[in-house]
């Protein structure tokens, strides 16, 4: 066994943060965790822009895609937020943009994409369920992203579906999400049903195993210790929900 502590500045990284009006990330991304996606302008968190541009590569798709949006500045989140409510006003403002530090596009982990043909809607752009957009799709869960806000989960994540918004959560939780037809929220409740002192999730994700547990950390606790089988590889993102997931391929 391997012993390993986790500092509570670290629940705000990694692929699982959960980011929405009740779970509010305050702050800026390091800009050294931050690269340029795909040779454009738009910044994401380094891992987000490398598995999404070998997405692009298998998909043979450079140039059908724009992508519109990704890594956002609280200031530019405030700015999107009064412009949306100065041209389309409050109703469809709250219901296709979050509120500053509400945003997961502060996390560098998600991004808006369109089909790359004009006119292109910045709040909402075009991006279809059949052609060149259903294969990326297809294809995404396999490398870790997830659509963000789907329809009829508008309920739990507080946003209108959104088809056009992706989010890197990482391999294997995409694949879990859709296999329960999971969106965020539910999946870290979810996540925290397996304590890192009880029963672990145990599940068979494209032929490998994978073990994966939910490590709390107390509200006055400046770290947590937890014990690792020592020749197992293993991942853990903070949740922004008070607690880490750890996840082992076994
Ligand atoms: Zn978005």
């Amino acid at each position: 066994m391997k012993t390993l502590t986790l500092k509570r500045e670290a629940l705000n990284q990694g692929s699982l943060l959960l980011v929405n009006t009740r779970h509010p990330l305050p702050g800026s991304v390091d800009p050294e965790r931050l690269t340029p996606f795909n040779g454009t302008g738009v910044l994401l968190e380094r891992r987000a822009a490398l598995v999404l541009e070998n997405l692009f590569h298998a998909l043979g798709c450079g140039s059908s895609f724009l992508p519109v949006s990704g890594y956002r500045t609280l200031e530019e989140q405030k700015q999107i937020y009064a412009s949306s409510l100065a041209e389309h006003g409050e109703a469809f403002t709250r219901k296709y943009v979050a509120l500053p530090d509400c945003s997961e596009h502060q996390t560098g982990l998600a991004i808006d994409l369109a089909l790359n043909r004009e006119p292109v809607d910045f709040i909402r752009p075009w991006f279809p369920r059949d052609g060149i957009c259903g294969r990326f799709r297809e294809k995404m869960t396999s490398y870790g992203f997830v659509e963000r806000y789907p329809e009829g989960k508008e309920g739990i994540t507080g946003i209108a579906a959104e088809p056009w918004h992706f989010r890197y959560v990482g391999i294997p939780h995409a694949a879990i999400m859709e296999r329960h037809g999971f969106c965020l929220e539910e999946y870290i409740d979810y996540l925290s049903l397996f304590p890192a002192d009880g029963r672990h999730l145990e599940i068979e994700i494209q032929n490998k195993s994978f073990e994966i547990f939910y490590q709390k950390i107390g509200l006055k606790e400046p770290s947590v210790t937890l014990s690792l089988p020592s020749s197992l590889p293993f991942q853990v993102s903070g949740t922004n929900t008070g607690g880490f997931a750890v996840t082992l391929w076994r």
